[in-house]
């Protein structure tokens, strides 16, 4: 396996958790940000593998067909991406699977809005683990962890995108 500090970005909100997202993934979300007046949101699921502590983010499910993209919100409704988690899980032998959610902002550095607090909230409240949470924007990209019910914002240590 590569090194992580390799192939990965590196992002931690306290020092003391680690995330390593794979720059595919990056690109991923950067390419289904739109711009203008017909833009639209997109999203889909982070899948990778908790290691102790820290969490890997190795790929991501993008925009399916029964999802639901307007210009403020993207609701993740078609199953494809549960089912894309559960086949990550079989294929990997059970260390692979959902970790987290990504959607876009049609803004330059994006943030939480209330909606988002909300649909995190109750995510959190399903999943044991931490969750991680991207927006990506047209400059940047946010990236957070949720544990409990908090949120923590992360602090980026290599990138090309992100720094901002
Ligand atoms: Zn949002």
């Amino acid at each position: 396996m590569p090194s992580m500090l390799d192939q990965t970005m590196m992002l931690t909100p306290d020092g003391v958790r680690f995330v390593a997202i794979h720059p595919k993934v990056v690109e991923t979300i950067r390419g289904w940000v739109e711009r203008g007046s017909q833009s639209r949101e997109a999203g889909g699921i982070l899948i990778g593998s908790y290691r102790g502590d820290h969490v890997e983010v190795s790929g991501s499910t993008v925009p399916m067909e029964r999802d639901k993209r307007t210009r403020g919100l993207f609701d993740r409704m078609d199953r494809g991406h549960q089912e894309a988690a559960m086949q990550a899980w079989r294929s990997s032998g059970g260390t692979e699977s959902y970790v987290g959610e990504w959607h876009t902002h049609p803004e330059a550095h994006p943030s939480p809005s209330v909606l988002d607090r909300w649909t995190w909230d109750r995510i959190m409240r399903r999943v044991r683990e931490p969750v991680v949470f991207a927006i990506g924007g047209w400059d940047s990209c946010w990236w957070g962890i949720g544990a409990g019910a908090r949120v923590e914002v992360m602090r980026m240590l290599s990138s090309g995108w992100d720094i901002v």
